[in-house]
């Protein structure tokens, strides 16, 4: 059994995804003190391990936007900063549009995105045709494209960071499960793990689609609701396709690898809750080949190598919760993310970061705070882009 090194620390971080391990790189450069990050799994058993590596900018608030323009940036720099290549190649969004009605939501997301100072370009259905080969004729009126969007490879982004936590000081205690909270006096004193009680005065709940679950156990009540979301990869074909695709009608996605796979999914009805595990279903493998084969006729031929799924934790206004419980002094949120954390985590790990350290976080309370929940003043801005 999984031993821990110390009884006490400055901060837990409970999972070990993309946005906990990007939060403790935060903590140990701040020169937080002992940082311990448990995970229950594997290093990317949750949907860090089983996502589609898209990163995007094209979102319907100003808020998202900027988020994920910090975001890709330091995409940009991970390899000099964490000295992992994660392949990060911005190689561009493309969103379809099938009715006039959808192109005009295109067009309000390219002038905000536009307005945010980054060159998303309104296509025509030429012009659609160019960037997407082989799309079957009439299937789209056009739609939007922003060429520094883009797709990375998640593996080595966890694997990255993990080392990097580990080098800067930061104990990764695998295996090892958070089962609670002791907060005697409401304020959180300790976490209680499956390899004993560590003392803490501020925990992070970065566990993802089991977020909810955690911050149970810690006696909150939270509107995160986990959604299970299938994905698949097909043997590989010569490369033709630059940007990841996404159909606004229905959120079907889909990007090429470098190796040639085609990677990509379409929501299906699944049901909420994370009881039933991460299985893959009939239903997605068939719903999801006949869209792709009707919208691109061409990969008809491609055989299916590979299915997975995996969580979204989302949340009722499909923005992120990011900053310290007001119910709870010391438990931080740092999750909500649906299906668009990878993306976002850079920055908004940062300021995971600083609400962990007591420090004025740097985002808008009303968009991103947990208090938005459960205050009278309820925010009115809503992020509907939740697609691909
Ligand atoms: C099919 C699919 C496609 C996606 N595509 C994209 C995409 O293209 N781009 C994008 O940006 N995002 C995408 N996402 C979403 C993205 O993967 C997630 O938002 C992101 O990985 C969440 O990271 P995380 O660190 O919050 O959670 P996770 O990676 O899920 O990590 C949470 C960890 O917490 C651990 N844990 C849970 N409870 C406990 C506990 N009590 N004690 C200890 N450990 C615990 C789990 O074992 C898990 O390892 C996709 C997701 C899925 C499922």
């Amino acid at each position: 059994m999984t031993s821990l090194a110390r009884s006490s620390y400055r901060v837990v971080v409970v999972g070990a995804g993309v946005l906990g391990l990007y939060t403790a790189v935060h903590l140990a450069r701040a020169g937080a003190g002992p940082v311990l990050v448990v995970d229950r799994g594997f290093l990317s058993s949750g949907a860090s391990g089983r996502n589609g590596g898209g990163v995007r900018q094209q979102w319907e608030t100003r808020a998202t936007v900027r988020l994920a323009r910090e975001s890709v940036a330091a995409y940009r720099r991970f390899g000099l900063d964490f000295g992992y290549n994660i392949w990060f190649r911005q190689s561009g969004y493309v969103f379809l549009a099938e009715t006039e009605r959808e192109l005009t939501r295109l067009r309000a997301v390219h002038d905000l995105v536009v307005s945010e100072g980054l060159p998303s370009e309104v296509l025509g259905p030429e012009r659609v045709a160019a960037l997407v080969p082989g799309i079957a004729p009439g299937a789209s009126v056009g739609g939007t494209y922003l060429g520094s969007d883009g797709t990375l490879y998640p593996f080595p982004a966890v694997w990255g960071l993990y080392e990097a936590a580990r080098s800067l000081g930061v104990e990764v205690a695998l295996g090892v499960e958070a089962v609670g909270v002791d907060a005697p006096a409401g304020r959180v004193a300790a976490v209680m793990t499956s390899a004993g009680r560590v003392e803490a005065p501020v925990v992070v709940n970065a566990a993802g689609g089991w977020s909810a679950e955690f911050s149970r156990r810690a006696g909150l009540t939270v509107p995160n609701v986990a959604t299970r979301h299938e994905i698949f990869a097909t043997e590989p074909v010569k490369p033709f396709l630059d940007p990841m695709v996404v159909r606004v009608s229905d959120g079907l996605y889909f990007s090429q690898t470098m190796r040639g796979e085609i990677v990509g999914g379409v929501t299906v009805p699944n049901g909420h809750g994370v009881d039933g595990g991460m299985p893959t279903s009939p239903r997605f493998l068939t719903g999801m080949a006949r869209a792709l084969v009707l919208l691109v006729p061409r990969l008809a031929s491609l055989g299916v190598l590979r299915a997975w799924s995996g969580f979204y934790d989302d949340t009722p206004d499909g923005f992120p919760v990011i900053g310290e419980d007001p119910r709870r002094p010391g438990f931080v949120h740092a999750n909500g993310f649906g299906g668009h954390g990878f993306m976002l985590a850079p920055a908004a790990s940062r300021r995971v970061a600083q609400a962990a350290l007591g420090e004025r976080v740097d985002l808008d309370p009303a968009t991103f705070a947990p208090a938005r929940f459960f205050s009278s003043d309820r925010p009115t801005s809503v992020e509907r882009l939740q697609l691909g």
